[in-house]
């Protein structure tokens, strides 16, 4: 069970009646890695995976799993398989047949079925449990189950669903690094949709944040973080002060952008025309308070907000024409020199903190 398969996307769209779900993306899912399709709620990744696990007709466009084009093929001739978000167990089976249901349909004979179903429990450490039925078993045992019943089928790509959102905020963290390790043990290709950034931080290698059927980034979840293309990903992905405004100088490197009745900011990236509106982020843990700012990498606001975090503090200061701008400071540094709802303070950041984001065409 090693086999993997790359998985590409040519121009694929989804339209239901009027409306467009999915917009003409395109998407290399290198053989082998853990990829996640992230986004908010109606975004259109249910529709990308259920396109590429044959569930839902493809409207415009390709599907390539290795060297096969399946756009047009049926679900278990793909080669991949599916693990939906509520486990769809068969409450009258036991966790055996459950798992050898698919053997089933294919006329696998009983004795080898079952034999292979047990194999697939073991490998989900289930074994113990084979004569239950899905109803005596806790959320996390259910989520092993649907998972020995999804990769009986030896499939060169899974496809989950949403598979943690059903699972305690405990064991949604146990069963993810559970995930992580069954991809890398078996070594095939996972395509897992979610809708929170933390989830597809911790597995992915390959982070694709979608908006509006539409495909914002495709990176390493580092680069996603670091780097977000535009401002949808930066907000999206949190940890990023996002500042509009307009394009007044080229600087040295970048840009200088004001905002409208505020500040003027320095900020790395690509120059663009004067006048041209403009989005930067700004990395919310890398700004310091408390020190006079260099001209264009800081302002001084008025504290609106402080949250204490443990490790960290939050504030939240208005000025310079921004709202909410967010600083994580670190404990030791903010109760150094506390600051109050109502105090004036000086933030600024390095020159590097704060990079020019992409505008969707
Ligand atoms: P996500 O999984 O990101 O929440 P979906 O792919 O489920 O998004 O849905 C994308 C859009 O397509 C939504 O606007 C949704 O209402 C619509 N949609 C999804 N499935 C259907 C369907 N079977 N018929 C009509 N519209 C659908
Ligand atoms: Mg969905």
């Amino acid at each position: 069970m090693t086999k993997a398969a790359e998985i590409d996307l040519a121009s694929v769209s989804k339209i239901y009646g009027k409306s467009t779900a999915v917009d003409a993306i395109s998407l290399k899912i290198p053989a082998g890695s853990y990829c996640c399709l992230l986004g908010p709620s109606g975004c259109g990744k249910s529709s990308t995976l259920r396109m590429i696990a044959g569930h839902e007709s493809v409207s415009i466009g390709d599907i390539r799993l290795g060297n096969t084009v399946v756009t047009n093929l049926p679900p278990a001739k793909r080669g991949t398989a599916m693990m939906f978000q509520s486990y769809a167990l068969f409450p009258h089976l036991d966790l055996i047949d459950n798992v050898a249901f698919s053997l089933k349909m294919a006329g696998v004979p009983t004795v080898e079925r079952r034999a292979r179903a047990l194999e697939m429990l073991k490998l989900m450490q289930m074994d113990a449990y084979a004569d239950r039925r899905p109803a005596q078993l806790s959320g996390g045992q259910q989520q092993r189950v649907a998972l020995a019943r999804a990769l009986i089928t030896d499939p060169e790509a899974l496809l989950l669903d949403e598979p943690l959102s059903a699972l305690d905020p405990f064991l949604k963290i146990r069963m993810r690094a559970e995930l992580k390790k069954l991809q890398k043990r078996l070594g095939i290709t996972f395509v897992h949709v979610t809708h929170s950034q933390e989830e597809a931080m911790a597995l992915a290698d390959l982070i694709v944040v979608m908006s509006d059927g539409r495909i914002e980034q495709a990176a390493a979840p580092r680069e996603v973080f670091e780097r977000p293309a535009t401002a949808f990903v930066a907000r999206f992905m949190g940890d990023h002060n996002v500042i509009s405004g307009a394009v007044t100088a080229a600087a040295d490197g970048g840009v200088e952008i004001a905002v409208a009745g505020g500040g003027t900011f320095l900020v790395r990236g690509e120059a663009q025309s004067i006048g041209a509106p403009a989005d930067a982020a700004i990395r919310t843990d890398h700004v310091r308070i408390g020190e006079s700012p260099v001209k264009g990498l800081g302002f001084t606001g008025l504290v609106t907000n402080v949250e204490y975090r443990g490790g960290t503090v939050k504030l939240s200061i208005d000025g310079a024409g921004v709202e909410d701008f967010t600083a994580i400071v670190d404990d030791v540094s903010f109760f150094s020199m506390p600051v109050s709802v109502g105090d004036a303070v000086p933030v600024h950041w390095d020159a590097s903190d704060a990079i020019v984001l992409g505008r969707p065409n």
